[in-house]
Parts: C-alpha cells; structure tokens; sequence
C-alpha cells in the first residue's frame, strides 16, 4: 500500500517487506528505482516538481527518517516504521551475503566508497563487491562511470552522493548502466568506512538522531532549517486544515 504525503506516494512497508520487495525487483532483473525519502527532500519538492516527479516515478519509496513517519501518522495513514537508506543498504547486504549478489558503490569522498567495500567484504564474505567509484566527478566523466558500472555486470547499484543528486543521477543514467536495482542511500559510505559515526541506539530511539548529527556537525544546522519548515507545512495541511 502507498500513502501520500504532501504529494508524494510512500510504500507503507516495514524493513522485512521492503528487503523481500527489492530481493524480487533484483531477481526479476528488470530496470527499478528505489528512493529513501526524507524531509528535506520532500520540502524541497514542494517547489521543484521534477523532483516530486522523480519520486512518485520511483518503484520504491521507503520512510527514511522520523519526520516522514510522523508526517504520514499527521496525514492520517501511518507506517509502521523508518526505513533508512543505511539500514536498507545493510539488510540488503545481509541478503546479498546468501544470494551472491554483485553490488556495485557509486559516492562519497575519494577513498570512502572503498573503505566502506572493505568493511563489507569482511561483514558479508558471500557479498561481491563489483566496483566502487567515488562521487566527486564532473557531468562529463558520468559516461565513463556508467561504462565502469556497466562492465561490472552488478545487481545493486548504491548511489551516495546526496538528496536530491543521487536520485537524479539514477533516473538519468540507471537504464545504461544495465544494472536492474539502484538505490539513493545518501552518507551511508562515509558511516559504514568508519569515517562518520551514526547516533548510538539510544538516540535513535529518543527519535533526535538530527540533533546528534547536527552536534557532530554544526555546519549542518543550514540545511536541518527545512525541519521545523517541512513540520509547519505538514501541520497546516493535516492538522489546522488552513
Ligand atoms: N557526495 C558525493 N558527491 C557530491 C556531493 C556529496 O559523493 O557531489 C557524498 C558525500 O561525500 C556524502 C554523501 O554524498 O558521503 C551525502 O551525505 P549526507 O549525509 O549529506 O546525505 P544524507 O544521508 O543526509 O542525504
């Protein structure tokens, strides 16, 4: 089932459904999108209606993050829970390990991606990592990368290269790439390299994992803004009406 929420369409499935929905999308071995939205994204969709389009076009459309949950149960439709774009890379991962799949790191800063493949290779022994690829390139290498992905011959493509950057690059260049499954997983490279911690479980379970972040890294508070902004917007929609 999909909800809406301020114009976008969200797959109300917990982490278990969703992991067997794209273990089915990777074996059907078709072309599918899936999107790990959060709120920031879905402010900034309000006034950008590619970006909207660029959703709602998606196979999958997971709840990434607390205020996309609490939006939905604002919205009258509740979801069950978060599904992240690091937990969802980490599950499928798990289900890689038994499947042999072949993935593919497309982002993050030079060096991460690889790092973050090492740690993999360690977790998940089954997993084989096709390739890796940084995620600071120019429009014109974009064809070369494609081409790198291609000869890869991989089934995942996890793409970290930031919202909405990320998705973009998927919808534009996914269908040349080959590869049937591609996921926006945002900095998961730079957590699973060890570079960057995640909130410990405490936190996430408060349901502040944006406060952490944002005391890990003040320069974020610019971009954190949007939340109270996208929370007015959800308010007024669902709640006042107005
Ligand atoms: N990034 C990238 N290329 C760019 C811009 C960003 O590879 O041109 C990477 C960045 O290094 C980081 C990730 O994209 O690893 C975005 O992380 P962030 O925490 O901002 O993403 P979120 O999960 O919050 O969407």
């Amino acid at each position: 089932m999909r909800v809406e929420l301020l114009g976008a369409y969200i797959d109300a499935l917990n982490m278990d459904e969703t992991v067997e929905r794209v273990a089915g999308f990777v074996q059907s071995g078709r072309l599918h999108r899936v999107i790990t939205l959060n709120p920031e994204y879905l402010y900034q969709a309000q006034s950008r209606q590619k970006l909207l389009a660029l959703t709602n076009s998606a196979d999958l459309v997971t709840p990434d993050g607390t205020g996309i949950v609490w939006g939905c149960k604002m919205a009258g439709q509740p979801v069950d829970e978060r599904v992240t774009g690091i937990d969802l890379m980490l599950y499928l991962c798990a289900r890689g390990n038994y499947l042999g799949w072949r993935v593919f790191l497309l982002g993050a800063a030079p060096g991460v991606a690889q790092q973050a493949a090492e740690k993999l290779k360690q977790q998940y022994p089954g997993l084989v990592i096709a390739g890796t690829h940084h995620g600071y390139f120019t429009g014109n290498e974009s064809e070369r990368i494609v081409e790198e992905i291609r000869k890869s011959n991989s089934q995942l493509l996890f793409v970290a290269l930031g919202a909405p950057k990320q998705e973009q690059w998927i919808a534009q260049h996914q269908s040349r790439t080959g590869v049937p499954v591609a996921v926006g997983v945002g900095g998961s490279f730079d957590v699973i390299s060890g570079r960057a911690q995640r909130a410990p479980e405490w936190v996430q379970r408060l349901k502040v994992e944006w406060l952490y972040r944002l005391a890990k890294d003040p320069a974020r508070w610019k971009r954190q803004l949007v939340l109270p902004k996208f929370a007015w917007l959800v308010l007024k929609r669902y709640v006042l009406k107005i």
